[in-house]
């Protein structure tokens, strides 16, 4: 039901292939099922500064300057298409605020979901929420033993993008560099710290 994937910390699950979660089935039969790929990534300073280093070509273009990003000092939030059908649903005005962003985030999808394979991005560029899940309904076809690694596998992933998060974001500010003012300065940051790890 699950494994894990070492090299690029991340879980995986057959079950993702046909979606069965409840809260993630699409609205329409014009929405394609993508699951929880409705969702709008964040990239953090973890994954940003792999793409650096491993295809900055991808970096500039698919994320920095990628037509719906959003950018912030240390983070880049790529935001979902939101399917035309969404434009048509004449109720939602009726709705509260809540309620409208899970309709909306209904008729989402990621933009690096593709028909064909799914994600698209290299394993190792995508966020420790897509890297590992919060999912009540294969949570509940796991047993305790599968449960515990579950959660164990998930705490890792989090806790190092987080570590990396707060150690790079403080370098970054005590050199007065950041996203939004300064991406080469970033990008050149990062890469002279993969230069010495190399060394
Ligand atoms: S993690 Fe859960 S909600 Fe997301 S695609 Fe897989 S089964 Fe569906
Ligand atoms: S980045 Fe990949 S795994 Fe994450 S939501 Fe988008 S398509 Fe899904």
């Amino acid at each position: 039901m699950i494994q894990f994937d070492k090299i690029n910390k991340q879980i995986l699950s057959s079950a993702c292939l046909q979606c069965e979660d409840e809260f993630f089935q699409p609205p329409t039969t014009n929405i394609p099922k993508v699951g929880c790929c409705s969702y709008s990534p964040t990239f953090y300073l973890l994954e940003i500064a792999k793409m650096i280093n491993k295809d900055e070509a991808f970096f500039l273009k698919h994320i920095l300057h990628h037509p719906k990003a959003l950018l912030s000092p240390y983070h880049i939030t790529v935001q979902a298409q939101v399917h035309s059908d969404y434009e048509r649903v004449f109720w939602k005005e009726s709705l509260s605020k809540l309620e409208a962003d899970d309709l909306r985030h209904s008729y989402s999808i990621c933009q690096f979901f593709k028909n064909e394979k799914g994600c698209s991005l290299h394993p190792s560029f995508k966020n420790s929420v897509c890297r590992s899940f919060i999912c009540l309904s294969i949570e509940a076809r796991l047993n305790e033993d599968e449960r515990e690694s579950l959660h164990s596998w998930t705490q890792m992933i989090k806790h190092e993008e987080m570590l990396f998060q707060r150690t790079h974001e403080q370098a970054l500010m005590d050199l007065g560099i950041n996203l939004l003012s300064d991406p080469s300065a970033v990008m050149d940051y990062f890469k002279t710290l993969q230069d010495k790890k190399r060394d």
